[in-house]
């Protein structure tokens, strides 16, 4: 079926206020044109990220109330290792309040100084994390994993020719770990196949690399191993996410994607070497080894939602909501990533608004006028984002793909509301040359996405409005 219906009723409401043009307008000039400064009660339908916006279920709601708060020893832990153990398979489960703080106790206890850190492509708090340790966090993702137009069907690959090279080049022993992100974030949500996870680690195993998963998406890679690899068409999800983390020494897990919460993260792994260290800065930084700073209903939920995240019906629908919007957008002629990944949509900003210089952010423009005139807010993930200031002409290096991120919230929005996107933009793409570039007026040093202020580009010879 080309449509995937919901397959889930709603039984609480969360009413989502209606705003004019004219509101969100004056809103955007209060916030310089940054979407991270508009207040989320005025956004209609949110896709600034699928982090930790997910929808619980009645199964989790009700795992709320048999939260065990004990310091120490709280039930909800041991429900959350026995889950995680039968998912992922390893002996040791380290709760975390995030994804960040998985990789930074890991990171912090086995990279050192000078060493290098494969991944196919880190997402930017991993990169952060490691080269926090001094370290140097190498992308080494098969070279289509960059090209905006090439179908792949696992486009998230590690290339092992040049994994192979990097071992030989920097000698195994400055290699602590090698990682793979499933699915690849950075790379527009692309899957990694069992193959190439299993060849990478056979590769591994001849210079005694530990592997390690960035494990957030698992269950959405999960789903593209089994519609891709003819081998797995009929393996049930559990028994392809067993296989896949028994090709890895551990995993760092966000629990806010694929953990279907709010909130809470783990670090999960086989070596006994390292759990007394880990242990202690856990207790310095996060909690007790049995709450890692979170509450122990967070545990519960965060193991409930492990569960049904695997529920084969619920991600058809999930991956099938995506496709659908996708579909809905290529099919009105409007530029985006291609494949389709498992949670979220790329515009092609550099496509779609040809007549705006890339030095007067086309993505960002894109991304407040749908906000502007839908009631839509993505995030802009390009120059904004990712320029660079040349250090000798401080000239703007622009990144290869100038895109707006549509990430689609679990379980939250309808594909009604799926459908209302696509239209928006179908229709704002029917009128893009009327969309103008912004002026930055102020920008920070470092990460200046999220403090950024424009102003509109005015034309100096404007065309008078016509009146009668
Ligand atoms: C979100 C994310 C993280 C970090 O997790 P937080 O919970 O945001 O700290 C790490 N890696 C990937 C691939 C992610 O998507």
């Amino acid at each position: 079926m080309k449509f995937p219906s919901e397959p889930f009723k709603i039984k609480v409401v969360e009413p989502i206020r209606r705003t004019t043009r004219e509101e969100r307008d004056r809103l955007l000039r209060e916030a310089g044109y940054n979407l991270f400064h508009v207040p989320a009660e005025s956004v209609y339908v949110d896709l600034l990220t699928d982090s930790g916006t997910s929808a619980m279920s009645d199964r989790q709601w009700a795992g709320l109330m048999l939260g065990d708060e004990s310091y120490a020893g709280s039930r909800n832990y041991y429900h959350l290792e026995e889950t995680v153990q039968s998912i992922f398979g390893y002996k040791h489960v380290i709760p975390t309040h995030q994804g960040r703080m998985a990789e930074n106790l890991l990171f912090s206890t086995i990279v050192k100084p000078g060493m290098c850190v494969p991944n196919n492509i880190h997402f930017d708090t991993t990169r952060a994390n490691v080269e926090h340790q001094r370290a140097e966090a190498l992308d080494l993702a098969i070279k289509e994993a960059y090209d905006p137009h090439c179908e792949l069907p696992f486009k998230g690959n590690m290339d092992l020719h040049r994994l192979e090279e990097t071992i030989h080049r920097v000698g195994r022993e400055n290699i602590p770990l090698v990682m793979i992100t499933i699915t690849n974030n950075s790379g527009g949500g692309q899957p990694v196949s069992m193959e190439n996870i299993r060849q990478t680690r056979l590769l591994l195993n001849r210079y005694r690399i530990p592997l390690f998963f960035d494990a957030c998406r698992f269950a959405e890679n999960c789903f593209f191993i089994k519609e891709r690899e003819p081998a797995y068409a009929n393996t049930p999800l559990l028994t392809i996410a067993r296989e896949l983390f028994s090709y890895g020494d551990g995993c760092t897990m966000s629990a806010k994607k694929d953990g279907l919460v709010n909130i809470g993260g783990f670090l999960s792994f086989n070596d006994d070497r390292w759990v007394q260290e880990i242990t202690n800065m856990l207790i310095l930084v996060e909690g007790f080894p049995t709450y890692g700073g979170l509450a122990g209903r967070d545990l519960e939920a965060m193991a409930r939602g492990l569960e049904e995240a695997l529920d084969e019906e619920y991600l058809r629908f999930r991956i099938g909501q995506v496709r659908y919007m996708g579909e809905l957008l290529e099919g009105g002629g409007v530029p985006i990533l291609k494949p389709i990944g498992g949670h979220a949509i790329y515009l092609n900003a550099k496509a779609f608004l040809p007549h705006i210089p890339l030095s007067q952010f086309p993505g960002q423009a894109l991304a407040v006028t749908l906000y502007r005139d839908y009631g839509i807010r993505g995030v802009e993930i390009g120059t904004l984002m990712f320029g660079k200031k040349d250090p000798v002409t401080s000239r703007t290096i622009h990144p290869e793909l100038e895109l707006v991120r549509l990430a689609i919230p679990r379980r939250v929005y309808t594909n009604m509301q799926m459908t209302y996107v696509a239209e928006s933009i179908i229709e704002l793409h029917r009128r893009r040359e009327l969309i103008r570039g912004l002026v930055l007026t102020h920008e920070a040093p470092a990460l200046r996405h999220f403090t950024a202020r424009f102003r509109e580009f005015q034309e100096s010879l404007q065309l008078q409005p016509i009146t009668a």
